[in-house]
């Protein structure tokens, strides 16, 4: 179980939020409501929001998408006090310009022993560098892998051993108490691409804790992701932020809103004439600004 006492909740902490989109497109409703949600959320707290740039996924990743988000966020309201074009004690704010200190986290994560190499060729390691959204129920690794004491050097993944049973409990800010079982809700989960990316899961939870992040506000498709990060900052010995899940935009099938829905982009809708105000005024009125 966590300990909640050794959480971000503890009294003494200034509140930290941050916004972490991937240029991967442009930005959409679906992130900006979350967005707007942790926006909101520093604001009532009076804290320092932090704005990173997660470009850590180079097939992905396309580089005109960085200022475009920038654009878009500032036309709907944003502002943050931290991130790649205001700076901050913690810069640099984009992923890319990071990896030194992924490195160094690696090696604190290798001195568990729970770190293995893997050789499998799964989508998971494949599409580990970027946040889970659609594919979260990814099927449990089976542990292929795991026992083999493969050795490093032959450009295979790595990955985190869990403990099979472990229980994470949190307290979600919106949603109240989380259970996951480790075996059952997650398994074994990648660090490393075997080209030597780092995953998602290392880096946000590397970074939201270099960044001093005190809550992370983000949609409720990631709660399994929390978890495997809540192993990661138990294993590493760190301090676990609040967490806040927002509820998913979904679209007229009930799918999640991605970067896929063209027509629901920021750019779109502001080219339709959609004011800032409009779309925000829309938020309030659903009660969930
Ligand atoms: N860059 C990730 C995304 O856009 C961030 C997810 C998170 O909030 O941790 O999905």
């Amino acid at each position: 179980m966590v300990d909640m006492n050794s959480s971000a909740r503890s009294e003494g902490h200034a509140y930290r939020g941050r916004l972490a989109p991937s240029p991967t497109g442009y930005l959409h409703l679906g992130h900006a409501r979350t967005f707007w949600t942790a926006l909101s959320r520093c604001r009532q707290h009076g804290g320092t929001l932090v704005l990173r740039n997660e470009d850590l996924d180079r097939s992905r990743v396309r580089p005109e998408y960085t200022p475009s988000m920038m654009e878009d966020l500032h036309w709907l309201g944003f502002e943050w006090q931290e991130g790649p074009d205001v700076g901050g004690q913690f810069a640099p704010y984009s992923q890319s310009q990071r990896v030194g200190w992924y490195e160094e986290v690696m090696t604190k994560l290798r001195a568990t022993g729970r770190v293995y190499a893997c050789r499998c060729s799964r989508q998971d390691i494949l599409r580990a560098a970027s946040a889970p959204h659609a594919s979260d129920n990814e099927p449990v690794y089976p542990g292929i892998c795991r026992d083999l004491g493969l050795c490093d050097g032959g450009g295979f993944a790595f990955r985190f051993r869990v403990t099979d049973g472990e229980v994470i409990e949190f307290v979600d800010g919106r949603m109240g108490g989380q259970r996951l079982v480790a075996g059952l809700d997650f398994g074994d989960f990648v660090l490393q691409r075997g080209d030597g990316v780092f995953s998602y899961q290392l880096a946000v939870v590397a970074d939201d804790h270099a960044m001093r992040v005190t809550e992370v506000v983000r949609g409720e498709d990631l709660l399994r992701s929390t978890a495997r990060q809540i192993v990661l900052y138990r294993a590493l010995g760190w301090e676990v932020p609040e967490f806040y899940h927002c509820p998913l935009l979904l679209d007229d099938q009930g799918r999640r809103l991605a970067k896929r829905h063209d027509s629901l982009s920021l750019r779109q809708l502001r080219a339709l004439g959609i004011s800032a105000e409009e779309i925000r005024r829309r938020w309030l009125c659903a009660g969930r600004g």
